[in-house]
């Protein structure tokens, strides 16, 4: 195996994997985004390559181009971390980049690593399933244009009840709000913000699916709908 796409895990650096952190411990080269964890890159040998494709010179490549360099950098059989936020097959584009490799005959291994959309709401002290509450849990990309598009049902969410996880959601949070709320939800329902999970810089912030738009956090943040996002059960895990 020369390339894989290694789940770094929300932000905490300890929220690696074993195997993941072992891969990169023996890295060649490490191709990262935008969203990884302070420190992380600290467990590369100091001589292998790193290569941040959030901030290449030119502005960041396409996702083709990043498949170009996967390829290229695992042809030529060096060991290859592809670091990717969360888990590599939650919208992170990593099933591109394993079909990309694939395509090339290039060998690769995914390691999986702790999605956000679970580590968020828990940092936050929110179980996203919870007996009496919650039997269900969605997780969905606010990324969509138009939420009265195809590419998203949200009437259907709406009506389904149970917890949403919206990632990559808060630039589009006051239409997604707003499409629930035509869909029938309870303007009531209450929603939490969870800012930079598992990390110094995290921040959450409570309130009711109404005043969603009113909530300024950059990105990272992933949205919690539903009645467990009204729960703090504790967390106790001290940031990374
Ligand atoms: N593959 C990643 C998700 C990539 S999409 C995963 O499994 O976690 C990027 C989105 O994930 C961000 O816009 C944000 O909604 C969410 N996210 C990633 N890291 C986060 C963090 N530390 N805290 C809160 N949200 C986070």
């Amino acid at each position: 195996v020369t390339v894989y796409l290694v789940g770094a895990g929300p932000g905490h650096p300890e929220l690696i994997t074993v195997r993941g952190a072992a891969l990169l411990g023996r890295a060649e080269v490490v191709v990262h985004d935008r969203l990884i964890g302070r420190g992380l890159l600290d467990l590369a040998p100091a001589g292998a390559e790193v290569v941040d494709v959030g901030k290449l010179p030119g502005g960041p490549p396409s996702q083709d181009g990043i498949n170009a360099l996967l390829v290229e950098h695992g042809r030529r059989g060096r060991e290859v971390v592809r670091l990717k936020g969360g888990d590599p097959f939650v919208f992170g584009r990593g099933g591109e980049e394993a079909e990309a490799l694939s395509a090339a005959g290039v060998p690769f291994e995914v390691v999986p690593g702790v999605t956000s959309a679970t580590a968020a709401p828990g940092a936050a002290g929110i179980p996203v399933t919870h007996r009496g509450l919650s039997t269900s849990v969605t997780v969905v990309t606010g990324r969509v244009g138009d939420p009265s598009s195809p590419g998203v049902d949200w009437e259907a969410l709406a009506r389904a009840g149970g917890t949403l996880v919206v990632l990559m959601g808060m630039s589009e949070r006051a239409r997604i709000a707003s499409a629930l709320l035509v869909a029938g939800r309870d303007p009531a329902t209450p929603v939490a913000v969870v800012h930079w999970a598992t990390t110094g810089d995290q921040r959450v912030v409570r309130t009711t699916l109404s005043d969603l738009p009113a909530v300024d956090l950059p990105s990272p943040s992933t949205i919690v709908i539903g009645e467990v996002a009204a729960l703090d059960v504790g967390a106790g895990m001290p940031p990374g």
